[in-house]
């Protein structure tokens, strides 16, 4: 499962946590959230997020 970080605070998503303070189950794919998911911290729009990939999230 692929992890997704807010480019704008550096929030991370990982679907094995899920976010359950937001009504998010543990074990959900990034792609699997509601359109209007949201960054629990900045409140950026699911859109923003980008995927991290293992072998590219060396550019900050
Ligand atoms: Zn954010």
């Amino acid at each position: 499962m692929a992890i997704y970080v807010c480019p704008l605070c550096g929030y991370e998503y990982d679907p094995q946590n899920g976010d359950p303070e937001n009504g998010i189950p543990e074990g959900t794919e990034f792609e699997d959230l509601p359109e209007d998911f949201v960054c629990p911290l900045c409140g950026a729009a699911k859109e923003e997020f980008e995927k991290q990939d293992n072998d590219e999230d060396d550019d900050r």
